[in-house]
């Protein structure tokens, strides 16, 4: 029995009573954009996503947001249930999910200013900073009408044969703009005083009960840390989780931090659990069960919450995503099977801001049900997979789950290849959990694994398919001086083998020189301690204040060197860097006092630093380090020597394409080709 299976879970696992509904366990999936309402075969494919879920056995499934009408949608393409007909063709997706023992809530959600629509309402007309449009100010009429909106909105997802819905009233949407003087300047009777800025959720929550009866599950989503100036202090946001209760809320889920908030909430810079005494304060005021939410990935975190007595439940959306069986697997002794989600949100909400449907990083599958198949192969293939980085874990377990007879050689002592230079930078540690699962699921199905093996053509006559996934290595310019002691690759500061000195200059302003620079200048702690987190991004540890922050979050941090980070390019540093996580890192470099620059020639590196010329100026820049960041080129030479025999092999991962590789098209890669053997 391995350390995990020896834990237990036992409150995590342990049945609840909400409302008229007693729950299998304390794990809620939580409310995710899904943009599958939008893609062809729309149902048959929400039907395989949502299905999948349940049969890991979350307690309940909250679907992504729909709006109660028309002003309320995210976007003109965005999901709605005004209408009873439409709503209807929701069934079978609920009949899925409960026919494998989950209950499904709809989540109700009216965008508010965020609403990317002409025409957006709010309680107040003042433009949300993330938005173009500016909101129409809603009359009193527009407000009653929105309230009842809401009822027939439950009322239709009640019809549709849902178990109950959530009412968004976080993140900074329209009923959370109602609740804090941020964004509501009325002075009549829905505006200035808590009491009057929380009719508006309070209706609402009281008019959906009275419409959809007393077994209909209610669920209200309160923003427990708004994050943003003139945001809630705890006593208002307790208050308002009292009404709520009375009003008839089943539970009270807590959202953490408006979209327009400065402070990362979600993303891998943010310590596990950081926002649980946010919902410890919620918790402290009602009966009612409370849920936690937000950065909790692992069984371990999410029992640490309950056992300790801060939450009642647990919601997690993107670990879900990266592991469907997340709930199921923990239940059976199998935690460590589990595939954690490590926050980069860069196949969840990178996909979905550029209008993609979800994904996941670690799970291909994930959103794309319907295209993989987990049945084993008809026709079992011996195959080597040459290197053991993301691309050839992901072909290496697939394949071999599949029933094909599989080898991996890896050069190195260890499995991971980029992967473990990846996670040296802070809070990417979370890779080691990408590591530890394809261990797992390697040794699981059997994989021969020759670590320290450098393989040539001679150990791959005996195989039906090769598969290259060689990987990268760091590209280095043709510039004089290019071998001076002084210069370091990216590999050699990431892995430790080199030591950087006070005064540094990053080559390369991509996704990687911005990691090495995050590197270089943030402490530890900064990603792994809560109070270190909070008093780097300026908010209150206590969650007391008003938005719950305690000074500016863009304030300047001591740095542990001088670095600068130089691109040939005069576009916006970190310009590629994902939507989600690149305001982050390029803020927190800002904060830590690095020094981006553009537009730069290289010249020549000696004893002074490195020679450049900007503007049409020559310049030097003095530096102790000198560390390349500038891309990777494909390592094809095993590749090339099997080709030249007349061999047939498979490359992928940066073996096939250096240019822009990471590890969201390795591992799609190495699973998609194992599919297909
Ligand atoms: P990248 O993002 O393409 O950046 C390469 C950098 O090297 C660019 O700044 C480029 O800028 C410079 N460069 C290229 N050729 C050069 C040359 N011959 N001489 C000098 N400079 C040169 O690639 P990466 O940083 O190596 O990252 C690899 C992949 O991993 C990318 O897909 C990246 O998006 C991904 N990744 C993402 C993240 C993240 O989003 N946080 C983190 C790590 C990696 P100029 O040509 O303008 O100088
Ligand atoms: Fe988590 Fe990244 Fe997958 Fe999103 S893409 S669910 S953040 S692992």
């Amino acid at each position: 029995m391995t350390d995990m299976q020896k834990k237990s879970f036992g409150t995590m696992l342990s049945p609840i009573r909400a409302g008229q509904h007693m729950l299998r366990n304390r794990v809620i999936m939580g409310s995710m954009h899904t943009r599958l309402e939008t893609e062809p075969d729309s149902i048959a494919r929400q039907i395989a996503f949502y299905a999948e879920r349940a049969r890991g056995e979350a307690a309940i499934l909250v679907t992504g947001g729909f709006a109660p009408n028309a002003e309320g949608m995210f976007d003109p393409e965005g999901p709605r249930i005004d209408d009873p007909e439409d709503a209807r063709s929701l069934r079978p997706i609920c009949e899925a999910v409960q026919a494998e023992g989950s209950l499904i809530c709809a989540q109700l959600l009216h965008a508010g200013r965020y609403a990317k629509i002409e025409g957006c309402v709010a309680p107040s007309p003042i433009r949300a900073p993330i938005n173009r449009f500016v909101p129409r100010e809603m009359t009193d009429a527009d407000i009653r009408r929105t309230i009842e909106d809401f009822a027939k909105a439950a009322e239709n997802a009640q019809a549709a044969g849902f178990d109950g819905v959530e009412i968004m009233g976080s993140e900074g949407y329209l009923i959370n703009e109602f609740t804090v003087t941020h964004t509501n300047k009325r002075e009549d009777e829905w505006g200035g005083s808590a009491e009057n800025r929380h009719r508006f959720s309070v209706e609402i929550v009281r008019a959906v009960r009275e419409r959809c009866g007393s077994d209909f599950l209610v669920i209200y989503r309160i923003s427990a840390a708004d994050l943003v100036e003139g945001g809630a202090p705890a006593e208002e946001i307790a208050d308002l989780a009292r009404k709520i209760e009375a009003a008839g809320a089943d539970i009270l889920n807590t959202g953490i931090g408006w979209h327009e908030a400065r402070v990362p909430t979600i993303a891998y810079q943010v310590p596990r659990g950081a926002w649980r005494q946010a919902a410890a304060n919620v918790k402290a005021a009602v009966s009612i069960p409370v849920v936690a939410s937000n950065r909790i990935n692992t069984p371990e975190i999410a029992e640490d919450i309950l056992a300790s007595g801060e939450a009642d439940m647990i919601s997690m959306a993107r670990p879900f995503l990266a592991d469907p069986h997340f709930v199921k697997k923990t239940r059976e002794g199998r935690a460590d099977e589990i595939n954690t989600c490590i926050a980069c949100n860069q196949a969840c909400l990178d996909f979905i801001f550029s209008d993609r449907p979800v994904g996941c990083l670690v799970n291909p599958r994930a959103g794309r049900e319907t295209e993989f198949r987990d049945s084993p192969t008809e026709s079992p293939k011996k195959v080597a997979v040459v290197g053991g980085g993301a691309a050839g874990m992901a072909t290496a377990s697939e394949a071999a789950m599949l029933g094909h007879d599989v080898t991996l050689f890896e050069a190195q002592d260890k499995l991971g290849g980029q992967l473990n230079l990846a996670q040296a930078a802070p809070g990417k540690d979370e890779f080691n959990e990408t590591l530890r699962y394809y261990g797992g699921q390697l040794q699981k199905h059997g994989v021969k694994l020759r670590l320290g093996q450098r393989a040539g053509s001679d150990d791959l006559t005996d195989f039906d398919h090769v598969v290259i996934s060689t990987g990268v290595t760091p590209r280095i310019p043709d510039l004089p001086g290019i071998d001076h002691p002084s210069v370091a690759t990216y590999a050699e500061i990431l892995s430790g083998n080199r030591a950087a000195g006070d005064t540094v200059v990053v080559m390369g302003a991509g996704g990687i020189g911005h990691d090495v620079a995050e590197f270089l200048v943030t402490e530890p702690a900064e990603t792994h301690n809560t109070d270190a987190f909070c008093e780097t991004w300026g908010v209150d540890p206590h969650f007391t204040t008003s938005g719950a922050l305690a000074g500016d979050p863009l304030a300047p941090k001591p740095s542990r060197r001088k670095v600068v980070m130089l691109q040939r390019k005069t576009s916006k540093a970190g310009a590629g860097l994902g939507v989600s996580t690149g305001w982050i890192l390029r803020n927190a470099l800002r904060k830590h006092g690095v020094e981006a620059l553009g537009g730069v020639v290289y010249d020549r590196i000696d004893d002074a630093g490195l020679h450049i010329v900007m503007d049409g100026e020559p310049k030097i820049i003095a530096a102790d380090t000198i560390v390349l960041c500038t891309g990777q080129e494909p390592e094809r030479a095993l590749a090339e020597e099997l080709i030249a025999q007349g061999v047939t092999v498979t490359m992928i991962g940066g073996a096939k394409e250096a240019a822009e590789l990471d590890a969201l098209r390795a591992i799609d890669e190495g699973v998609r080709l194992a599919q297909s053997l």
